[in-house]
């Protein structure tokens, strides 16, 4: 049986890198209809020997300040809803914003499972934001590198039992 990951976290920490390295280039789903701006982009992912779906919650990046609130919790919603697992990405050079409070919350409420991990950690840049994580209360973060690579078999450990 098969599972669907949806990526969530506020803009620029590092969502679509990760769906890039996870889905290469097995892009699910194509929309070539111009002017359709699709705001969730579901890929058919391959980690080792598991294979899932992943969804990213694109188009968070072009939202206004004053529609960010609203928008971004109807695609964060629309996501979580359609997902089995949500990892929710924090930025761990950054440590906790007040947007990443804004996805705890609904993921509290509404993930049925939730992985917490602190991208861009590779070396020992994120240290201070990945304590920070700690106090989001959605346990202990996975450390991340989209980019570089690194606590992706640490992803596919905490992942392997949905499987
Ligand atoms: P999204 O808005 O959450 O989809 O974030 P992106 O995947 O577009 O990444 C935002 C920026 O963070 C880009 O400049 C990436 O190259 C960078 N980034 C993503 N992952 C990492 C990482 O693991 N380490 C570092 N240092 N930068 C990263
Ligand atoms: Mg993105």
């Amino acid at each position: 049986m098969s599972f669907t990951l949806a990526l969530v976290g506020r803009p620029n920490v590092g969502k679509s890198t990760l769906f890039n390295r996870l889905v290469g280039k097995r892009l699910a789903l194509v929309d070539d209809q111009p002017g359709v701006t699709r705001d969730l982009r579901e890929g058919a992912a391959r980690l080792g020997d598991l294979r899932f779906t992943v969804i990213d919650t694109a188009g968070l990046e072009e939202v206004t300040d004053d529609s960010l609130q609203g928008r971004m919790r109807r695609l964060t919603e629309r996501a979580v809803d359609m997902a089995d697992v949500c990892l929710f990405m924090v930025d761990a050079r950054v440590g906790v914003t007040p947007s990443d409070l804004v996805f705890a919350d609904i993921l509290r409420k509404r993930a049925k499972t939730v992985i917490l991990a602190a991208n861009k950690a590779e070396g020992h840049a994120g240290e201070a934001g990945a304590l920070e994580a700690y106090s989001l209360g959605l346990g202990e973060p996975l450390r991340l590198s989209a980019e570089h690579g690194e606590g992706i078999s640490e992803l596919y450990s905490a992942l392997m039992p949905l499987a």
